[in-house]
């Protein structure tokens, strides 16, 4: 069976691997009886389904003994509450860095449970060719040295703005600050070296698995600092006692996460993923370059690898240019509303060979056109 290739942001693709090994699963796992979906969470079936998958996750990103892996639920909106109920602590300061929408999202949640500090902002309320475009200069932040927390999105997912650097809080004179981070759009695109940060969170809809699962990884000493009024089943301190067995967790997308990861064991691991990201996102930005017929607006250094926005010229083609991607097996590839434009999301999942099938179309249809 051939697929067209789906470039949604999230919701969005899985390895067909997985699909075929869940569908070959779906009525009886492992001489079970049992689908994964009609388990119990206690019981030994699915335990050693989450066990795996954690064992898993700590190989993959080489997660340090001393932090917890915790399975959520709430998605990376819910963390944006979440995350100051845990960790503002009595000092209730904590300082944000503002690159996209996600993370202006973040900030106005924050206000609501924090004394929020915008440490550094690249917003540009007024512009023509994209509010967030770039990531402001880190001798630049001005954090608070007393601040719980700094918050990055590591991945702009609507806006395609990445880091490929992470701050020094050294540098900053803000050595005793926890770095907290949003990956929801690019945890295990690439390595990452979790001994930098505090806490990283993310919804697991796009690069990991299905919707309804958020994972968390978090420095055992950040656990107990949680506000009064933080629901009991979104403290760390709870979820991590419990295993994340506190509340019943989203079992069947833990199981389709926990295939996720065996299939990027399988094929190299994070190092590999990486290689595998840069020349998907290097092919694709390089035909946009190519040619004034298709606009992008976020700056060279740090252009997402896993979300590409990008504009026709005319944007009076936007429905054809659709409609015609649609014909050939290219699908969601409208932007954001907010953003307008097309937004190719290219996660672990993407074959490069579904990125040639677009830039072959993105030349196809500039001939047509211009
Ligand atoms: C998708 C996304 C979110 C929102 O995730 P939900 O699962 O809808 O809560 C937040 N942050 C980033 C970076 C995202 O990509």
């Amino acid at each position: 069976m051939t697929r067209p290739w789906n470039f949604a942001a999230g919701p969005a693709v899985l390895p067909a691997e997985v699909l075929m090994q869940a569908a070959a699963e779906m009525l009886d796992w492992q001489g079970s009886g049992m689908s994964v979906m009609e388990m119990s969470h206690r019981g030994k079936e699915f335990m050693s389904i989450l066990d795996q998958a954690e064992c898993d996750l700590r190989e993959l990103l080489a997660v340090p003994a001393n932090y917890k892996v915790l399975f959520m639920q709430g998605g990376a909106i819910a963390e944006n509450a979440i995350v100051p109920l845990n960790l503002a602590g009595k000092r209730g300061k904590v300082d944000y860095v503002e690159t996209g929408s996600w993370s202006t999202k973040s900030i106005a949640e924050a206000r609501r449970f924090a004394d929020v500090n915008v440490a550094a902002s690249n917003l540009v309320a007024d512009a023509k060719q994209g509010k967030y475009t770039y990531i402001p200069s880190v001798s630049e932040w001005q954090v608070r040295p007393d601040a719980a927390y700094l918050h990055l999105c590591g991945n702009e997912t609507i806006d395609g703005v990445e880091y490929f650097a992470w701050p020094d809080m050294d540098a900053l004179g803000a050595g005793d600050v926890p770095l907290v981070v949003d990956v929801s759009s690019h945890i295990l695109s690439r390595p990452m070296e979790v001994s930098r940060f505090g806490l990283i969170y993310g919804g697991a809809q796009k690069n990991i698995g299905p919707a309804g699962l958020t994972l968390v990884i978090v420095r055992d000493d950040l656990l107990d600092q949680s506000q009064d009024a933080c629901p009991t089943a979104f403290r760390y301190r709870t979820v991590a006692d419990n295993g994340s067995m506190f509340n019943t967790p989203p079992t069947y997308a833990i199981y389709i996460a926990g295939l996720v990861f065996k299939w990027l064991k399988a094929n190299g691991g994070l190092a590999a993923m990486e290689q595998r990201n840069i020349a998907k996102s290097h092919l694709l930005y390089e035909a946009l370059d190519a040619t004034g017929f298709y606009r992008t607006h976020v700056e060279r250094a740090c252009r997402s690898r896993m979300n590409v926005p990008f504009f026709l010229a005319d944007e009076s083609l936007n429905e054809r240019f659709l409609v015609g991607a649609k014909e050939r097996g290219l699908l969601q590839l409208k932007g954001h509303k907010s953003v307008g434009g097309m937004r190719a999301s290219i996660y672990n999942a993407m074959p490069i060979e579904g990125v040639h099938a677009l830039v072959d179309y993105l030349r196809e249809f500039e001939k047509q056109h211009a």
